[in-house]
């Protein structure tokens, strides 16, 4: 009874307020404007209890913009594995997402699920800060399931 309120009362935590981590694999840095444009006050995403950290080891989420480049891809791997469980991955944008314009250029993987699990993908060349916000939110009300 005690571990199952427990279990819980960390499940509300997680989803009232969820640290987020951004990393750039080899994005254009259209996609990481507009993510950074989610979270400022104009679109408040804070309001949904997500905070920007600075730190792998501190962050629930780890959203990822840009296609995989090989360059990145060690990188990319330590960052997620550094990650308490758990963890939650979401894939920012067209390239991220599946490689977009990016895909089967010789310096590139293709999408963020070649590397790392990917809990959500949000499509866009970029995506809106809503969309983003939209997918944030959805995959929040998964984790409630
Ligand atoms: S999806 Fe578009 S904006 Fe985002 S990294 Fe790829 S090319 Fe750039």
């Amino acid at each position: 009874m005690i571990k199952n309120l427990k279990e819980k009362a960390v499940t509300w935590s997680r989803i009232k307020s969820p640290w987020v981590l951004h990393y750039n694999s080899g994005s254009c840095n259209g996609c990481d404007i507009e993510t950074l444009d989610a979270l400022t006050p104009r679109f408040d995403i804070e309001r949904f209890g997500v905070l920007l950290k600075g730190s792998p080891r501190h962050a629930d989420v780890l959203l990822v913009t840009g296609a995989v480049t090989k360059q990145q891809a060690k990188r990319l791997r330590r960052v997620y594995d550094q990650m308490a469980a758990p963890k939650f991955v979401v894939a920012i944008g067209a390239c991220a997402c599946s490689g977009g314009v990016m895909y089967g250029c010789y310096g590139v993987l293709g999408g963020v699920d070649k590397i790392i699990p990917v809990s959500a993908y949000i499509p866009g060349c970029p995506p809106r800060p809503e969309a983003l916000i939209d997918g944030v939110v959805k995959l929040l009300s998964t984790l409630k399931k």
